[in-house]
């Protein structure tokens, strides 16, 4: 009985440390392919060993046991989470002050040219920001001079210029009042809602969520100027409209893998340009049906959409300051739609994000400008989070012309959702022990350090063929 059971558990164990080799291999890991191999042999080892050398047996009989349970350890599901389902609320612990748009870092880049109104009124307020900010401004802003890590390799960066003027393009067209023309159709609200995402989805977002708006959330002043709107800078921004069709746009595995290289940066800018696309059609859509809308995605940002995607309950807040979602991880781009149409909302999302970060630093581990905290959450502006210095982040996107991407490159989450690493989230949703051990786990799997992965040949840098002479 005993040899049949080392034998069948072997061949399992073997079978499958192949096939996560054969899947990690498809994904271009590193490291991966060769622990799934090293474990297949042990395993095939142990088989051979168990079957040939009958003293062996009970001592392979135990590391089996302990490995059996460990695994039935990990379907114990964890107790619910008291504050599970309150989505942004579980992380207020004070007042919160609605966050001035003129003190975003892009905003103090493109919207305070040297020797304007606005530039001596907002460094006479802040005379400790106007040094380093005019070094930003003189290396071309937070992203510096684009695809410079790349040399600027032209074929890219002309890509990712082309994508970048789609937002700019559709900007001017991303607030559509009611004109109080227009009867609103009397819509069902659950009926409107599913309609809604469903439609977003035909347009390319690839998840869609409803939330009503916490105006704390809203900007209070206005301090991006895209379109010589001067007059409209420093003016307090209105409270924002009562819901929110929040949607999300998958970034690509292969081009986020190249980070901190100019695939990851044309990656954002193609998103960039798709979620203005969407946002833009959505808010002429419920225009046209009666009611108030406005797009936010690049060009028009009444909002920070981080906190309004996770009370559409698309996902949750990790380490590093990006939603984490639960198909794609933090391989998305924001966007949304704010209206006066009543919707009924989602509910906020719990599976496992914010205690599995606890336990894992890859990010801070491996972000180049230590912008993410190894510690403790601390307590910014009435919320309980992890507090990422974008100073720090923006200065190394400057030098190496990106948006780097490397910390959303090598989160966990990131992983394809399929086979193992599905499975692998479904524990860590249903699992306390998977949310404390898994991070340790990845580690030794994956390793620590971030390595760009190959691209394809249409958006390789290295590649000079298109060099004639
Ligand atoms: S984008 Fe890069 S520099 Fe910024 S926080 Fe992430 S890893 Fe760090
Ligand atoms: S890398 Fe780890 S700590 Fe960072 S956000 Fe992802 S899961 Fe959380």
């Amino acid at each position: 009985m005993v040899p049949f059971v080392l034998i069948s558990v072997s061949l399992v164990g073997g079978a499958t440390g192949l096939l996560f080799a054969l899947e990690s291999f498809r994904e271009k890991e590193r490291r991966a392919p060769w622990a799934g191999l090293s474990a297949a042999m042990l395993f095939f080892l142990a088989g051979m060993l168990s079957w040939g050398f009958p003293a062996l047996r009970w001592g392979i009989f135990f590391i089996y046991g302990v490995g059996i349970l460990f695994l039935a350890v990990l379907f114990i599901p964890a107790p619910p989470r008291s504050k599970a389902p309150a989505g942004t609320a579980r992380c207020r612990v004070g007042a919160i002050h609605r966050f001035d748009e003129r003190d975003i870092v892009f905003a103090r880049n493109r919207s305070l040219p040297p020797g304007s109104d606005p530039y001596r009124l907002y460094y006479s307020k802040y005379p400790e920001r106007e040094s380093g900010d005019a070094l930003r401004r003189s290396k071309g802003g937070p992203v510096g001079s684009i695809g410079l890590i790349d040399k600027g390799f032209r074929p890219n960066v002309a890509m990712i210029e082309a994508c970048f003027e789609m937002p700019v393009i559709f900007g001017p067209h991303a607030v559509k009042p009611h004109d109080g023309k227009r009867v609103p159709e009397n819509l069902d609200p659950v009926h409107a809602a599913a309609r809604i995402k469903e439609f977003a989805v035909h347009l390319g977002a690839d998840l869609a969520g409803i939330c009503r708006v916490n105006p704390e959330w809203a900007y209070s002043h206005r301090g991006e100027i895209f379109f010589d709107n001067w007059k409209d800078w420093g003016k307090p921004i209105p409270e924002p409209l009562p819901f929110a069709v929040v949607i999300a746009v998958e970034m690509d595995r292969e081009l986020v893998g190249a980070a901190p290289h100019t695939p990851t940066l044309l990656e954002s800018a193609k998103n960039y340009a798709k979620g203005a696309y969407i946002t833009t059609i959505l808010a002429r859509w419920f225009s046209g049906m009666g009611f108030s809308a406005a797009a936010q995605h690049s060009r028009h940002y009444d909002l920070n959409l981080v906190p309004l995607a996770i009370d559409a309950g698309l996902g949750e807040l990790g380490r590093f300051g990006f939603l984490i979602t639960d198909r794609f991880g933090p391989r998305v781009r924001l966007f949304a739609v704010t209206t006066d149409m009543p919707l009924a909302p989602d509910a906020p999302a719990d599976f496992g994000v914010d205690s599995f970060c606890r336990h894992c630093l890859k990010c801070a581990d491996a972000c180049p400008s230590r912008a993410i905290p190894a510690g403790k959450k601390t307590i910014v502006n009435g919320i309980e989070k992890w507090r990422i210095d974008p100073e720090r982040c923006f200065d190394f996107w400057a030098k190496v012309g990106t948006d780097c991407s490397i910390c959303m490159g090598i989160c966990p989450f990131s992983r394809p959702h399929r086979g193992f690493h599905r499975l692998a989230r479904r524990m860590i949703r249903h699992s306390r022990v998977a949310r404390a051990t898994f991070p340790a786990l990845d580690n030794g799997i994956y390793g620590k350090r971030w390595h760009p992965r190959k691209v394809p040949a249409w958006v390789d840098y290295r590649d000079c063929t298109l060099r004639s002479g």
